[in-house]
Parts: C-alpha cells; structure tokens; sequence
C-alpha cells in the first residue's frame, strides 16, 4: 500500500508539496497531524530527504511519540537520527550536543516548576528578600515572561521600583543557575536560540542539515519558539506548518495566533492550504463544535463538512453535586465497556483544572476500574521520586544546591536548619556551591555533612560501570530512601513508586539502547552524555505516563489542554459550569501578550471547549454539576454558557432541562461580569432574580420541622418554584416554597 492512498485531494496535495514554506490552516479532525506524518515518511522514502534531515516538533511528548511510532510503521527506516519532539526536547538536545558553546556543565540539569520556586525561595534566603512583596511565584512568571520574549535582565524595560526590583533579582537568579549548572524550562528555548545566534558555525551546520523543518499545533507557539524556527531554518529555509486558530489556547503562556501571519510574510509563503472535510467526528459532535465556535469573533474562519453519518445525539447530565456527576460516568463507563464492548483506553474524561480529577479518580478507584492521569501531579514529580532523582543528580553533578537541600537530611541524619544556614552563608562568601562548603565548616555539624559526602562519594565510585536500572536500584537502596519508606506504616505506595522508578530506569535504558556496560553507550555520536544523565533530563521532560501499570488499558483522565490533538471514541466534558468552565478568571477579563496585542480570556476558554468536543469521535457527554466541593469549599456553580451555546437539536438531556438554575453562586460571581458579557446565554433569568423571593439568598430562615438554616438557592417560578437551604447538621433540602412553612430568623 503506498504512503498516499487514503488520502484526500487537498491533503495529497499538501503532504507532496516542493520544497518550500506552507501553511495548512484547517479545523479539528481534518488530518493535518496525519499530512504532516505522511509528508515525512514521503519525503523520506522517496529519497528528497534522509532521516537526518528532518526536524518535526510538536506539542507534548505524548504527540511525539506517537509521531515517531506512524512514522516507523510506515517506513522500514531507524527513527534515532530524526529529531522529532517538543520544543523543549529538541532545544535539550542541541544544548547536550554543545554545552561547551552553550556555556553550560555537560551535566547540567533541568528545573522544572517545583524545583524552579525552591530555587527562587533559597536565592531569597540568601539575599533576605520579603517573600511576601516580591512572591516566589510572581518572580518565576516574570521571568518566563522575559525569556520567552527572549529578553535577558539587561534587556528589560523597568518603569517602577518593584520591576526594577525584579529585574535585579531575574539577575540573581541567573547567576544563582549558572553557578549551579541547572536551567528551568524557558532557558533551554532561550539558550538554545542564543547559541544559535552567537555561533555561526553551528548555526549554518543545523541550517543544511534540517531541510526540512514541521511544526505541528503552530498556532500555540509563542515569540520565541517562532524566532528559534525562523533562526534555525534560516534563509533558504523550509518550514511546513499546520495549525488550527480555533484551537490556540495557550495564550497565557505567551502564545500568538499572530504568529501565523507573520509566518506568511517572513516566509514568503504562496499558497495557505485549507483543509475542510472532518475524518474525526460524527455529524452531531461536529455540529456542536462549529457552532459554538461560531460564537468567537476573532476567527479567521472556517468551516469543516463530515460525510460520516449524525451519530448519537450529545447527551447532557445535570448532577446535583460532583459525586452525582463521578457516579453519571462511573454507570456510562460500566454500560459501555460492557454492554457495547468499548475498551477503556477508549474514553476519556475531561475537565477544566487538575482539582478537579480527585472527585472522579475517587469514584473510579472504588468502582474497579483501571484509569491513568495525564498531567496532574506526574510521576516524576512526586515527593519520593524528587527524593531519589535528587541523590541521583548529585551524582552526576554535586553542585546542584538544589538537590542538595532535598536531601542532605533526608532521611533524618542529625543536620539541622542552623547548620544548613551556615553552610549557606560560607558557600555564598566564598560563592561555591553548598557541597563544596563542606570542608570549610567546624564543629559537630562539619561532621555529619562529611558524611553525607562520603555517602555520596562512596555512590559515585560503587556504581561506576553498572547499568542504569542497576545504578538506580543501588541509589535508592543505599541512600535509605527506600528503608525509610518501608519503615512507614503509610509509605506503602511510595515504596511501590521507587520501585517503579527502577523499572523506568530499566524500560528507558531498552528504549535508548544504553546497555550494560556504560563505555559502550557512545554509539551515538550525537549523545556525548552518560546514560544517567540523559536519564535525568527525560524524567524532567517527560510527563510520566507510568501511574496505570504499563499496558493495562485504562481510562484517561486529562485536563482538556492536554488532550489537544488526541481522540477518543468517547469523550466525557465535565465540570460545564460558570467560574470552573469557563473558568472564573476569564469573565470580562483580556489577556496580554506582552508585545502590545491581547486577547479576549472568554473566547480563549471557548477555544479550549471547542477542543474538548472535538476530541470525540463518536459519543460526547456533558456535565454539570449544582454544587461540588472545591479548594475545600462547596461552591454553587450556573450552568456554563457554553452549553446553552449548542444547537439544541443535537442534545439529548438526561436530566430535565431548567429554564435556568438560580443558585447563590450567582451572587457570589460578580454582577458586573454578566452584564459586560452579552453573549451570556442565562442573561434573560438575570432578570428574573429580582422576581418572587421572599428570603434573599443568605438569609436565615426557621421550618418547623429541620430548624434553622440559611438560603441557599432558588428554582423555578410560580408555583413551581423551589427553595434550597441548608440546615447544618440536618442537611441540604430542596423545598417547594409554597408549600413550606418558613419564617425568618
Ligand atoms: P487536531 O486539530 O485535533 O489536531 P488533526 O487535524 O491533526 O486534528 P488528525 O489527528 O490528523 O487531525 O486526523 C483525525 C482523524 O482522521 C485521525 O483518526 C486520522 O487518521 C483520520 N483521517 C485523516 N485524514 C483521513 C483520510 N483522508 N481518510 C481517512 N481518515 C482520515
Ligand atoms: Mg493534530
């Protein structure tokens, strides 16, 4: 079968394009991730192009990989020499190729958001800074704002004191980094670029080697992840980018659909191709999408067609809290896994932030069935495995103060705070790193730090020359990681994950072809690093898939930005509620891009919508739920416009459908927003608030029977109308108000 059967005019157009720059627009589900892999595997096989060639980035780990995986099956060829991944990926990988142009330590290590505020926080430490003025958080988005403009301290414009301050302290913070041989996530872009543009050698090396550059999801990348594919295609460069400007939803992170344009320009691109018929989607999932979207005025408009048939309708849950809403999947999930043999790696689950998942991961952990979490707290981010990627980096490179101050007293080893400051303060004079202050400290406390030397001393010269998994099974034993979690009677599962973190030692080692015999790794001439090392900057990269064991099929639980470019052959959106989705922060708000453009955060969050249902291919849910505990609170939600925004004829409801529900969330949300807000789909029952209430939300009332309680909510009208309160130890009842007797109190 050749590489271009199945494959629609336009889209066999595109994917055998000559070379030169393009720009494929089109919508959801229309193939442009599948042209773009078959414009690879085509431009390989007929030989315009060798596998060293091509340089193809998209958008998470998970996308590249599955590049990779559609690649090799459509061509006989070793995937090793193509470099296919994320910006990140891709910029790690030059700046491990040159770290000495790069001005690094070969071993440098990467920070991820974590390890980026405990950096932060102990520079403050150190400078004595007011956490509370100048908060750890604000300073690392301020700085990842910079970087990605591609501004270094010098560089940024401070109008005030407290961006002067700032600007001093992105400086402080740099230094602190350089000392210490790490780099956070926007110095891998940013460096890389630098390098790029400092070093004309190389740059005209990459420029002929890559002639052939593709982006995926181009709509989301931002300046400079732009300039760094401008830099590295250089003039005679060719780049072949698909996007969708429906489906821009990074924005907060700097992302410019503007960027698009710019491409056209800089690129001289002749023709904009358009992609139209959706292979993806039945016809009712897709009718939902494009009318929703049509709500934007921002577009560059588009439509998509499906000449698969309308499917089943959209069918829509109103629960009364976020258990009733978990219990709705739970049953769905049950019914079709049985009843219509749907695998669970089928469905998905999708919502709005990451809290959310808790209530749903509940309810699927004591039904039974197997589920895996994207995102969220992955497994390289949790506290045991920090624990042992810290003493494993120390290895590799001693000065990294951060890993240091993880672990130099854990487990326990009789180091106190006081010492840790002391040994601070000589580090800081002398300006070493806190490892090699050690010598310089007196006294009891220069006792125990020499002996955590020593133990890693001792680590470095006993796993010289084991292979990877070995090397971390002996870390971990031998640290007292593991001894100390099995002498707690709830580490149990922490247990389990560093012996799973083994395991991906081991599965990582397979995969890259590192064998035993660590000498006999340098095959590659591009990887002049040890397996350890490389080992360490995947598990900084990487978003840990290893939470459902490895190959069980699972059910996939994903923020809804996650799922950007993936599919499901059913897809549950939940959480469809104002202040959660569209997400409270967004009403009336812009956000900046911080090059003078802005853009509308409702229609940003009607983006992220659009890209949820779009990843159903044939069964959609929705949900909302009246109440649901988060952040510690119960918290009455409206229904999200958004679904008050779909055609009606395509919706089933499964629960009767109310004119509106009035509930106090509406006047905990504020007033203002709604009425900034035209295309509010509840406005007409904004007006109906003022109607027959004869107890404002909040007040106290008496029933004979359950006591005292306080209004929660109305619904209804005339004298259907219902009246929700909560009587503390009693409860939460809905009341028909004509019927109870109520009094205030
Ligand atoms: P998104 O915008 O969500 O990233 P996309 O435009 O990248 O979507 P793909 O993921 O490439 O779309 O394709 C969507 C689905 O349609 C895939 O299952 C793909 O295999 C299928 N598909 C694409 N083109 C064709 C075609 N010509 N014939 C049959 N199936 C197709
Ligand atoms: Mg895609």
């Amino acid at each position: 079968m050749s590489l271009l059967d199945n494959l629609n005019p336009e889209q066999l157009a595109a994917v055998t394009l000559p070379r030169e720059s393009a720009l494929i627009l089109a919508g959801a589900g229309s193939g442009k991730t599948k042209v773009l892999t078959a414009r690879i595997a085509w431009l390989i096989q007929t030989g315009q192009v060798g596998p060293g060639g091509v340089l193809a980035v998209t958008f998470t780990n998970k996308a590249a990989k599955e590049m990779l995986h559609r690649i090799s099956s459509m061509l006989p060829i070793n995937t090793r020499s193509m470099w296919v991944g994320t910006f990140h990926g891709l910029c790690n990988r030059m700046l491990r190729a040159h770290w000495r142009e790069a001005g690094l330590p070969q071993a440098f290590q990467i920070l991820d958001m974590q390890d980026q505020l405990s950096a932060i926080k102990r520079m403050y430490k150190v400078l004595n800074i007011d956490a509370e003025k100048f908060q750890p958080k604000q300073l690392a988005y301020f700085i990842g704002s910079a970087k990605e403009q591609g501004l270094r301290p010098k560089d940024v414009d401070a109008f005030d004191e407290y961006h002067r301050m700032m600007v001093r302290l992105y400086e402080a913070y740099e230094a602190q980094c350089q000392r210490e041989g790490v780099v956070d996530f926007a110095e891998l872009l940013l460096r890389s670029f630098e390098l790029l543009g400092a070093n004309a050698a190389l740059r005209e090396h990459y420029q002929q080697r890559f002639r052939y550059i593709l982006v995926d999801e181009f709509q989301d990348t931002n300046t400079l992840q732009y300039q760094w594919l401008k830099r590295l295609s250089g003039p005679q460069g060719c780049i072949f980018a698909v996007g969708d400007d429906d489906q821009s939803i990074y924005a907060f992170r700097g992302a410019r659909v503007a960027n698009m344009s710019q491409f056209e320009r800089d690129f001289d691109v002749q023709n904009r191709i358009k992609l139209e018929q959706n292979y993806r989607s039945v016809g009712n999932v897709l009718k939902a999408a494009n009318v929703l979207i049509a709500n934007n005025k921002a577009r560059l408009g588009k439509d998509l067609w499906t000449d698969a048939g309308e499917g089943e309708p959209i069918r829509v849950y109103e629960a009364i809290s976020d258990q009733d809403e978990a219990g709705f999947i739970i049953d769905r999930i049950k019914k079709l896994t049985t009843e219509e043999g749907m695998s669970r790696s089928d469905i998905a689950i999708l919502y709005r932030s990451n809290a959310q998942s808790r209530v749903v991961e509940q309810a699927l952990f004591n039904a039974g069935i197997p589920y895996r979490v994207y995102g969220g707290l992955r497994f390289f981010e949790r506290a045991e495995i920090k624990h042992a990627l810290a003493y494993l980096r120390l290895l590799d490179n001693a000065d990294d103060d951060n890993s240091f101050s993880r672990v130099v007293n854990f487990p326990t080893r009789g180091i106190g705070a006081r010492s840790i400051e002391q040994l601070q303060d000589l580090a800081t004079q002398q300006g070493i790193s806190l490892y090699r202050a050690i010598p310089l400290m007196d006294g009891r406390a220069q006792a125990s730090l020499q002996k955590f030397a020593q133990l890693i001393e001792r680590l470095r010269f006993e796993t010289r020359g084991l292979g990877l998994a070995e090397l971390v099974d002996k870390v971990v034993v031998e640290s007292g990681l593991l001894q100390h979690f099995e002498a707690d009677k709830d580490g149990e599962d922490r247990v389990e994950n560093l012996k799973e973190l083994v395991n991906a030692a081991a599965s990582f080692a397979v995969a890259e072809g590192y064998f035993q015999d660590t000498a006999a790794t340098e095959m590659d001439a591009e990887k002049l690093i040890t397996p350890l090392a490389d080992f360490l900057s995947h598990a900084s990269l990487e978003a840990g898939d290893n939470a459902a064991a490895a190959g069980e099929q699972a059910v996939q639980l994903m923020t809804a930005h996650a799922a950007k470019g993936l599919e499901f052959h059913c897809v549950f959106v939940t959480g469809l509620e104002e202040g959660l989705f569209p997400h409270e922060n967004s009403v009336g708000n812009t956000i900046e891009a911080g090059d003078g453009t802005s853009v509308e955060a409702v229609e940003e969050e009607r983006r992220l919508m659009y890209v949820a249902i779009t990843r159903a291919r044939e069964q959609l849910f929705l949900s909302y739920a009246q109440q649901r505990m988060l952040h510690g609170q119960i918290r009455y939600h409206l229904r999200s416009r958004f679904l008050d925004e779909l055609p009606e004829d395509v919706l089933k409801w499964l629960t009767p459908k109310r004119a509106h529900i009035a509930s106090s969330g509406w006047d905990a949300l504020d007033a203002k927003s709604w009425n900034n807000t035209a295309s509010f789909g509840g406005g007409k029952a904004y007006t109906q608030k003022a109607a027959n209430r004869p107890y404002p939300i909040g007040t106290g009332v008496e029933h004979a029977k359950f006591g005292q309680g306080v209004v929660v909510a109305y619904e209804g009208e005339g004298d259907d109308q219902r009246i929700q309160i909560n009587f503390g130890r009693q409860g939460m009842k809905w009341l028909m108000l004509s019927l109870a007797k109520l009094s205030r109190v």
